[in-house]
């Protein structure tokens, strides 16, 4: 499957959803359990639509979003696939979520209840996963609704009991204390309530080893390149290209500034290339004046203000650079974990962050 981009567009989103498809499989080889898909938040920027019936023809038959509106939006591409939904059920959802066979995402008594009423009002036991609370202090059962419900298990008559998640803070730090915590508090809670399979990994959950295993990990992030390990080698393959035409290319005089407020200004006789990427893109305007694009493999460093609409390079020792060459902001040689460090966030916001003002294209 390849979508090609209009030919009359000025920048370009790439998305190799084979390289995604790579990436499971590496995540899949990696961990005991089964692997799931996290494709909340439109698979992380990069469009759901596309990505989770490609992992779906890959063999993935387990799928996370967040929101009910997520799971409907895709649900028809994945039949006899476990969907569910991490936020869990709101009240008034649990008629849309039986009547579309998606799995409630259950972290509090009250959305116990109101998933085993939908169950007895329909005559039929209904999928579910339980979501226990370690740590993070956000969503799921904490310790008093446990004791609750291992005084009183048949609370949960009516319920298919597919999985008991948790959710690790700090994953991404392979020493932090806060894992082994999480790791012994999930065990005690497990061996409260009835025996079910168990889910617990992300992606970088998966790599702090053996213990960290489960029937079903929950990757989303190294599905999309991102670096499960930061501080070592990214394990994972890199799925994106973002690429944008130069607009115009301006000679300056040293002295001369750049963009809003004039926050750069030129040292020599310089070249700006200036390209249709700016924060209503979802590029970070914390960039201005930092890092670079890559042209032909060589860099050009942003300068100036990111605006809304538009970014400035240096261009002066590309010569090559013209009106209607394209410049590479995300690629192989400058990841959206680089971006994010100039940015001063994460990989995470930064993909969640491309908006919809480029063409898009996937390749298979
Ligand atoms: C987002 C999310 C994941 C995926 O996390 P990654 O770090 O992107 O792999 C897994 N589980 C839960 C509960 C989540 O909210």
């Amino acid at each position: 499957m390849v979508r090609k981009a209009g030919s009359a567009e000025t920048s370009r989103l790439r998305v190799d959803l084979s390289a995604i498809v790579a990436n499971w499989q590496a995540l899949r080889a990696r961990h005991i359990g089964a692997v799931a898909a996290v494709v909340k938040a439109d698979a992380y920027g990069l469009g759901a639509r596309f990505v989770a019936p490609t992992l779906y023809a890959a063999g993935c038959r387990h799928f996370f979003v967040a929101h009910l509106s997520e799971a409907l939006a895709i649900q028809r591409y994945l039949p006899g696939a476990m969907l569910a939904v991490l936020n869990g059920l709101a009240p008034g959802q649990a008629d849309a979520f039986a009547a579309n066979d998606l799995t409630a995402v259950l972290g509090s008594l009250a959305e116990i209840d109101r998933w085993t009423a939908e169950a007895r009002k329909r005559g039929q036991r209904l999928p579910a996963l339980l979501h226990v609370d370690t740590g993070m202090n956000r969503l799921g059962l904490d310790a008093g609704e446990l004791q609750t419900l291992a005084a009183d298990p048949g609370r949960l008559d009516g319920l298919d009991l597919r999985y008991v998640m948790t959710h690790l803070v700090a994953s991404e730090i392979a020493d932090d204390p806060a894992n082994a915590a999480q790791r012994a508090r999930f065990a005690a809670a497990c061996a409260m309530l009835p025996p079910m399979p168990r889910s617990f990994a992300n992606s970088s959950g998966i790599f702090l080893g053996p213990d960290y295993a489960s029937d079903l990990a929950r990757p989303g992030a190294a599905l999309y390149g991102l670096n499960p390990t930061p501080g070592l080698a990214n394990p994972m393959r890199q799925v994106l290209q973002l690429d944008c035409q130069v607009l115009q290319v301006r000679e300056i005089a040293a002295g001369d500034s750049v963009g809003y407020n004039s926050t750069w200004r030129a040292k020599r006789a310089s070249r700006i290339a200036t390209v249709p990427l700016g924060y209503a893109d979802g590029w970070p305007r914390a960039m201005g004046n930092r890092g670079h694009a890559i042209f032909d493999g060589a860099r050009a460093p942003l300068v100036g203000r990111v605006s809304m609409d538009l970014t400035t390079y240096d261009v002066t020792d590309l010569p090559a650079v013209v009106p209607g060459v394209w410049l590479q902001v995300i690629g192989p040689g400058r990841t959206p974990d680089d971006i994010a460090a100039d940015a001063g966030t994460n990989g995470y916001e930064v993909l969640t962050s491309l908006w919809t003002r480029y063409a898009r294209e996937y390749v298979a």
